[in-house]
């Protein structure tokens, strides 16, 4: 019989009923160290006190009206992001998926009303932009397309950072390029600042406009607010979501005046998106997040982190390979199944979420303490051990 929960996720037999700090908790009382944040999703940690002090007093206000009306925590939320980027206008979502949609839209419109369509966009393997049927035909993996044809047309694959592809493949025909600065279900998979820099020259060459997937990379993960700020460039598009609602469905995309064009009044819309709950609580994230301080933080606690992985990496050859990623975005690539590696980790208690490419990601909340770190290499290590071949163990 099929559950009463449609069975699209294979589930940890885990419930958690309770949330503090970078802690989850479950009914019994067991405390796990969650360094997997909802996949990067809770990034000021569980219960922040000033999300729920914000939360809370806009619930007692006004949570929901409609996008024909003006909406001053959208406005907020909009100035706040608009401050801090390389954008001049942004539209709110509630969920990645939903960038991903805007974002292809917007940059056919674009070509559409300067009179030259263009409708290719060129995209990379191992990608992930969402679950829609234009995300998934973005992303082009046989996994997530595989019985949902006919996929949406217009889009072509690149192996995956060969960026000599790309400078073969984009033309003036192109409609734009859309690619994650770092690959988050890819399996932490960073494009160097070079690399980067390559993909925004071919796009200015050609006039094809550079989208920008920080779902998973951006608002202050990498120590920057957004991953692409460390190679010095700018997308044209960008498409956000993940840590800036901090637990609250959220997402939005971030435009330059000029790749934002084509959307005028009637031409995209939402009912939920933008509402003055959610927004209300976006704003917050992203006025603790851009503080220059906390990301400096974010910086320094990821370095640590890397440094105490790279330890753990030399100790346990046989079960991974190498540390990758920035900020607290890393990855451990892995010689087991990273899978088997998460179970263990449920096993010592502390939460982490496997990636393609064999790795396993290690996504805390942003304000984790140094203490954490060290308990997390702790039960990191213990989850190890526990993998490693008798014969091995020492
Ligand atoms: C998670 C993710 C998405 C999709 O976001 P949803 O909120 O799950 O729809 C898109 N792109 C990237 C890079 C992601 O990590």
């Amino acid at each position: 019989m099929i559950p009463t929960v449609l069975p699209t996720y294979n589930r940890a037999p885990l419930s958690f009923v309770k949330g503090e700090g970078s802690w989850l908790i479950e009914k019994d009382g067991t405390r796990y160290l969650d360094l997997g944040s909802g996949i990067a999703v809770n990034a000021l940690g569980h219960a922040n006190p000033a999300l729920v002090a914000t939360l809370t007093e806009q619930a007692g206000r006004l949570w929901h009206v409609s996008n024909v009306y003006e909406i001053p925590e959208q406005q907020r939320l909009a100035d706040r992001l608009t401050d801090a980027t390389f954008a001049d206008t942004v539209f709110v979502t509630n969920s990645g998926t939903e960038t991903a949609e805007l974002a292809i839209k917007m940059a056919r419109k674009y070509w559409y009303e300067k009179g030259t369509p263009r409708a290719e966009i060129l995209t990379f393997e191992g990608a992930f932009h969402g679950r829609s049927t234009g995300a998934i035909a973005a992303a082009g993996s046989e996994k997530m397309v595989k019985g949902f044809g006919p996929l949406m047309p217009g889009f072509r694959q690149l192996p995956w950072a060969d960026i000599g592809a790309l400078e073969a493949a984009i033309s003036e025909d192109t409609c734009a390029v859309m690619v994650e600065p770092i690959q988050g279900e890819g399996g932490i998979r960073p494009l160097s600042d070079a690399d980067l820099k390559r993909i925004r020259a071919a796009c200015d060459r050609t006039g094809a406009l550079l989208i920008l997937d920080e779902v998973q990379c951006g608002m202050g993960r990498t120590g920057r607010l957004f991953a692409h700020e460390w190679a010095g460039i700018a997308p044209d598009i960008m498409m956000v979501a993940k840590g800036i609602g901090g637990g609250f469905p959220l997402g939005a995309v971030l435009a330059s005046e000029k790749a934002a064009s084509g959307m005028v009044a009637g031409t995209h819309g939402s009912t939920y998106g933008g509402n003055p709950l959610a927004c209300a609580v976006g704003a917050k994230v992203v006025e603790i997040i851009a503080d220059p301080a906390f990301l400096a933080e974010v910086a320094r606690k990821g370095a640590l982190f890397r440094q105490k992985l790279e330890g753990l990496v030399a100790t346990h050859p046989a079960i991974f390979e190498a540390v990758r990623g920035q900020g607290l975005m890393l990855g451990l690539k892995c010689k087991v199944a990273p899978a088997d590696m998460v179970k263990a980790g449920y096993a010592a208690h502390v939460l982490t979420v496997a990636a393609a490419d064999d790795t396993l990601r290690i996504l805390p909340p942003l304000t984790i303490t140094d203490d954490e770190i060290e308990e997390a290499l702790r039960r990191l290590d213990a989850a190890a051990v526990a993998l490693e071949p008798a014969s091995l163990s020492v």
